[in-house]
């Protein structure tokens, strides 16, 4: 069989957010068609694909068909089941592969996975909410972070914890069985690693990222990051040891932390990453485009950082000013290094990600005055 699938085939990717969006958008400049599975009938990928299967992951017959249409299937997000991904890949190719999602979709797993690896990661606990009093011995470990195992984003299923009682409460007003419970880092600064990686195994990365959240939300994205080249060499190592490891094949995100001058793997992300938006705009190549590139099968490009940058994540707030719905005056910021990216959400909601902006220039401090700036005109 042709390993390079050519253009213009069927692609077929599972999700419809703004990730599958710009996944759908590089596929079709490459020549190809793409195929969006997901559930919501407005879907920012699913309204610019050339085909919007609108059923859930779990749906056979939505399967069997994107498995006899789509010459390889990709994701864009981790929660899709794994038993979809374990039998689509019996059918079609699809990556990432099933193994990878099983493991990066629970905490519980994930943390192990990149512990028996050898990786630092911060002080944690594994809990069952039946098992937790005879199991809990760490009394150290507060003040802590307990984070459901399965299905949070953006900060989402996670409470700020002191004490064993408050755990206990969490755990008896929770329908989730299975938790870790983090020990809160006195946080330097947080970075991550983009990459991607070909069937053939060759791993191209992008610029170490820095970022900067907001109520667990990621708001501001630096890059390059500003820490050391030491940082940025074992960060960059451990991302590849973990996509080497996972035998990944498209585009992953590994997020670190840097407390105490020491390096911690925070999480992975199986899909491109917020923090790597700016490669659509700073590079000759986004993340978005090696995925694609590496699921048809060709080689990555070389990545090359034309330009320092700065990105700036739009979140429903600010469509939602004085209890209305209103748009915000994106004219008042508009300029040459001012890449505006609205992902085509209908509902704004608190804290939803509806777009972001990248800077791009020379001077990394001044691009981020500029986005403040713009972030205090639009906010205005
Ligand atoms: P999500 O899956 O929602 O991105 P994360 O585990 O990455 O969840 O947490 C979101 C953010 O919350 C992190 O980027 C960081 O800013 C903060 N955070 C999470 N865990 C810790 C921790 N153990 N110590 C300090 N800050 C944390
Ligand atoms: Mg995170």
């Amino acid at each position: 069989m042709d390993k390079v699938i050519k253009p213009t085939s069927m692609l077929g990717m599972l999700g419809g957010g703004q990730l599958g969006k710009f996944f759908v958008i590089a596929a079709q400049n490459l020549g190809y068609q793409v195929t969006v599975l997901d559930p919501d009938q407005k879907s920012p990928a699913g309204k610019v694909a050339n085909k919007h299967i609108c059923s859930s992951f779990s749906d056979q017959a939505a399967l069997d068909l994107m498995s006899k249409e789509c010459m390889a299937i990709s994701t864009e997000f981790e929660n899709i089941p794994s038993e979809t991904i374990k039998y689509l890949e019996q059918k079609v190719r699809t990556h990432p592969n099933s193994n990878a999602i099983s493991i990066v979709q629970r905490r519980v797993e994930e943390k192990k996975y990149i512990k028996e690896l050898g990786i630092p990661i911060g002080s944690y606990e594994p809990l069952k909410s039946n098992q937790f009093f005879l199991e809990f011995k760490d009394t150290q470990i507060f003040p802590a972070i307990l984070k459901q195992s399965q299905f949070g984003y953006d900060g989402k299923g996670q409470t700020h914890v002191n004490s064993i009682n408050e755990v206990k409460a969490i755990f008896d007003n929770s329908k989730e069985k299975e938790f870790v419970l983090e020990k809160k880092l006195d946080l330097d600064k947080e970075i991550s690693v983009v990459l991607s990686r070909s069937l053939n195994g060759v791993t191209k990365i992008f610029p170490v990222i820095e970022n900067q959240h907001k109520a667990g939300i990621l708001d501001l994205s630096i890059v390059p990051a500003r820490v050391s080249e030491d940082f940025k060499k074992e960060a960059t190592a451990y991302a590849l040891d973990i996509a080497n490891n996972l035998n990944y094949v498209g585009t992953i995100a590994v997020e670190f932390f840097i407390s105490e001058n020491k390096l911690y793997v925070n999480e992975i992300a199986p899909r491109p990453h917020n923090s790597g938006h700016f490669s659509l705009d700073a590079c000759n190549v986004s993340q978005f485009d090696q995925q694609v590139l590496a699921l048809i099968g060709r080689d990555l490009e070389d990545i090359r950082l034309e330009k320092n940058a700065v990105m700036l994540n739009l979140l429903g707030d600010l469509w939602l000013q004085n209890g209305e719905i209103k748009k915000p005056k994106f004219e008042e910021v508009e300029g040459n290094d001012i890449n505006i990216h609205l992902y085509g959400k209908d509902s704004p909601r608190i804290g939803r990600k509806m777009g972001h902006i990248t800077l791009v220039g020379d001077d990394i401090e001044n691009l981020i005055i500029k986005a403040e700036e713009i972030r205090s005109k639009l906010w205005r």
